[in-house]
């Protein structure tokens, strides 16, 4: 599995580095955002670590564009802007997972397990279906008529949750434990602009119902 840890403090840097390679990852380090954007793109990723207070290019500005170019990696930021705005932002932008500093060792490698295991895990199946809408899950792809959509690691996962439970409704705190990983409210609308986004990838006919007061529903008939 190889990680990319885009992180310009070099203490950091070779702390995340040491640790990540004592559990077998192969990792490559960048301490700048462009430097970290280009080996992102160029290269096979399994994740990133992403810091955000970086020179050259900020952590969200790489995250913007990782995921317009490859939509499907999962980045994990790692930031001492723990603010709920900037985490929400992150997520917004279709980061998988946000842990502030000062962080543990051992919590960012059980996020960074959660993360792969559950792409491993994902990999198996092929192709889900639930109404119009089919689920490569592969590649991340959903397709619905003629029309095929890439999706961010986020996106994915709610699509699948989805999918998986078709035809029935599925709360926002499912969705925010079972997609998000939180075990709280976040307080915000993070679940219903998610929604908002795969609406708008993949058009009305994916029929992606709200139901109110309870939460989402993926039409099968
Ligand atoms: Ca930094």
């Amino acid at each position: 599995m190889r990680i990319l840890v885009i992180e310009d403090e070099a203490r950091i840097q070779a702390f995340l580095a040491r640790g990540l390679e004592a559990e077998g990852y192969t990792v490559v380090a960048a301490g700048d955002g462009r430097e970290g954007l280009d080996l992102a793109t160029q290269a096979r990723w399994d994740l990133v670590v992403l810091d955000l207070l970086l020179p050259g290019l900020n952590g969200l500005q790489v995250l913007r564009e990782l995921q317009s170019a490859k939509p499907e990696l999962p980045v994990v930021i790692l930031s001492a802007r723990g603010d709920v705005q900037t985490k929400l932002r992150g997520f917004e932008l279709g980061a998988s997972d946000y842990l502030a500093k000062p962080f543990s060792l051992d919590e960012l490698l059980a996020r960074i397990r959660a993360r792969l295991r559950g792409a491993a895990t994902f990999g198996d199946e092929h192709v889900l279906r639930g109404g119009s809408v089919v689920l490569d899950v592969a590649r991340r792809q959903a397709g619905i008529g003629e029309r095929t959509a890439d999706l961010s690691d986020r996106e994915f996962r709610l699509l699948h949750h989805l999918l998986v439970h078709a035809g029935e409704v599925v709360s926002r705190e499912r969705l925010l434990a079972e997609v998000w990983g939180y075990d709280f409210d976040p307080g915000s609308n993070v679940v219903d602009v998610c929604v908002r986004r795969l609406r708008q990838k993949l058009g009305p006919e994916a029929a992606i119902e709200t139901v109110r007061n309870a939460g989402y529903r993926l039409a099968t008939a």
